[in-house]
C-alpha cells in the first residue's frame, strides 16, 4: 500500500500561506439583501404578528409551465434507460435549442453556431469577464445589476466608469460624454430602473462602439417583458451591432428557470480583437476549458419553452406579472408619485425626490408592512428611488395595493 503525504496546513508558517487576492478587499460589502433581511428581522422581533408582503426580490414566483415540466420529466426518465442514456452534451449546447433560440429571438439573423447555451446569464457574464481580463476600461450604467461592477473588480480592472442613468436622460447613458472604453454594459430592459430603450437610443450605442472600437455587453434577461412593438428585443435589430455586440439571454425570468438554470450568449463571428482574431474562437476555446455545458434535462425544458404550447403557457405567466406591474403603477401614481419602468419590465422605479432610499424602505416596512428595495443598493444614482418588483402572486399585489391606499397616521411616504 502506498502512503500519501498530506501536508498539515495548520502548521505552515504565515509567510508561506496562500495570499488573498487584494481585489476581494475592493468588493463592496454584499450589503443590500442582507441589510434588508436584517431590518426585516428587527422589525418582526418588535411586531411578531405583522405579516409582510415582499415586493423586493427580483425572483419569479409562478410555477413552471406544465408542458415544460413534463418534457423535463420525460428527458430525466430517458436517462435511466440503456438506449436513452447520454453523458456530456454537445459543445455550445443542444443544436435543437440553439436553432429555436435563433428563430424565436433573432428571426434567423444570428447563425446557430454563434449561440452558446449556458447555465444562466450571470454565470456567462462572469465567464465573459474572464475572457476580456483585467487590462481593459469598462463603462456601466448607474444604477446597475451588481455583477457588472463586482465581476469587473474581480478581474482587477482599474478603470470602471459609472454612467448615471436618471430621469433627465431617460435612464440611458449620455454616450457623448464617454471617452474611449473597451467594454460597455447595457441592460435592456433595465434592472433596476425598468427602462427599455428605443431603436434610436440603441443606435447611438452601436455608433459609439463602432467609433471607439468598443464591445457592447448587452444583457436581455428581461427582454420577454417588452410589450411595446417599437422597442427592439435584441441589440442585433440595430444595423452594425453584429460587429460590436455580445448578447446575453436568460430563461430565468422569461420562463421561471431561475432555480433550474438556463441561458444563452450570442457571440457573432464578425466580432474581432484588436489583432483581428475572432472573439468567437477564444470564447469557444475558453468554454472548452472552464465549462461543461448546461444540464441536458434542463435544455430539453428550454426546447419545450420555445415550442408553441410552451410559449403559450410562458406568455400567460408573463401577462400575469405584467398585470401586477400595471396595478402597482396605478397604486403608486395614486399617491402622487412619479413612477418609471413597469411597462416593458417587471420592475417599477419609484421616485422620492430628496429622500434617502433607506428611509423610504424603512417607512414602507414599518407603516405599510411592505418590503421594497432601496435604489441606493444598485449604485449612487439609485438614491431617492425604490425598486418595486411585480414578481408576486395576485393576492399579494391586491393586498399591497389596498395597504398602499390606506391612510394611516404618521405615514411619511
Ligand atoms: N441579468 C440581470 C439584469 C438580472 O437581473 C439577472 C437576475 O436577476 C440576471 C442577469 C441573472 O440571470 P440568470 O438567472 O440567468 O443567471
Amino acid at each position: 500500500m502506498g502512503v500519501f503525504y498530506v501536508p498539515n496546513l495548520l502548521t505552515k508558517k504565515d509567510s508561506s500561506m496562500v495570499k488573498r487576492r487584494p481585489v476581494f478587499e475592493q468588493l463592496p460589502e454584499s450589503y443590500l439583501f442582507p441589510e434588508i433581511n436584517r431590518r426585516k428581522s428587527l422589525f418582526l422581533e418588535k411586531s411578531p404578528s405583522a405579516s409582510l408582503i415582499s415586493l423586493g426580490v427580483g425572483d419569479t414566483v409562478k410555477p413552471l409551465p406544465t408542458y415544460v415540466a413534463k418534457r423535463m420529466e420525460k428527458a430525466a426518465a430517458l436517462l435511466s434507460t440503456d438506449e436513452g442514456y447520454q453523458g456530456y452534451g454537445k459543445d455550445q449546447g443542444l443544436v435543437e435549442l440553439r436553432e429555436k433560440i435563433c428563430s424565436r429571438f433573432y428571426s434567423d439573423r444570428i447563425a446557430v453556431d454563434e449561440v452558446f447555451i449556458s447555465d444562466g446569464a450571470k454565470c456567462d457574464i462572469g465567464r465573459l469577464q474572464m475572457l476580456f481580463g483585467g487590462e481593459i476600461k469598462v463603462a456601466l450604467q448607474d444604477p446597475a445589476y451588481p455583477v457588472y461592477l463586482e465581476g469587473s473588480i474581480l478581474q482587477g480592472i482599474e478603470t470602471i466608469t459609472l454612467m448615471p442613468c436618471l430621469p433627465e436622460n431617460a435612464f440611458f447613458p449620455d454616450l457623448s460624454k464617454l471617452d474611449q472604453h473597451d467594454l460597455i454594459y447595457i441592460c435592456h430592459p433595465n434592472n433596476p430602473t425598468g427602462a427599455a430603450y428605443s431603436h434610436q437610443q440603441l443606435q447611438t450605442l452601436v455608433e459609439y462602439a463602432i467609433k471607439h472600437h468598443a464591445i457592447i455587453l448587452f444583457d436581455i434577461a428581461y427582454a420577454s417583458f417588452i410589450q411595446d412593438p417599437t422597442i427592439p428585443r435584441s441589440i442585433y435589430e440595430i444595423p452594425g451591432a453584429e460587429k460590436v455586440a455580445i448578447e446575453v439571454g436568460s430563461f430565468s425570468k422569461m420562463a421561471g428557470f431561475s432555480g433550474i438554470r438556463l441561458g444563452w450568449t450570442v457571440v457573432p463571428k464578425g466580432l474581432r480583437f484588436e489583432d483581428g482574431h475572432q472573439i468567437w474562437k477564444d470564447w469557444r476555446r475558453m468554454n472548452m476549458t472552464v465549462y461543461n455545458g448546461a444540464s441536458s434535462v434542463i435544455q430539453q425544458g428550454g426546447v419545450a419553452v420555445l415550442e408553441y404550447e410552451g410559449w403559450k403557457e410562458v406568455t400567460n405567466v408573463l401577462n400575469l406579472y405584467q398585470t401586477n406591474a400595471n396595478k402597482l403603477q396605478a397604486g403608486f401614481e395614486k399617491l402622487g408619485l412619479k413612477v418609471y419602468g413597469g411597462k416593458n419590465a417587471p420592475y417599477l422605479w419609484v421616485h422620492y425626490p430628496g429622500r434617502d432610499s433607506w428611509d423610504v424602505f424603512q417607512d414602507f416596512l414599518e407603516n405599510k408592512h411592505l418590503i421594497v428595495t432601496p435604489g441606493r443598493g444598485f449604485g449612487p444614482s439609485g438614491e431617492h428611488f425604490i425598486r418595486v418588483s411585480a414578481f408576486a402572486h395576485e393576492e399579494q399585489i391586491n393586498e399591497a395595493i389596498s395597504v398602499l391606499q390606506s391612510d394611516e397616521e404618521g405615514l411619511t411616504l
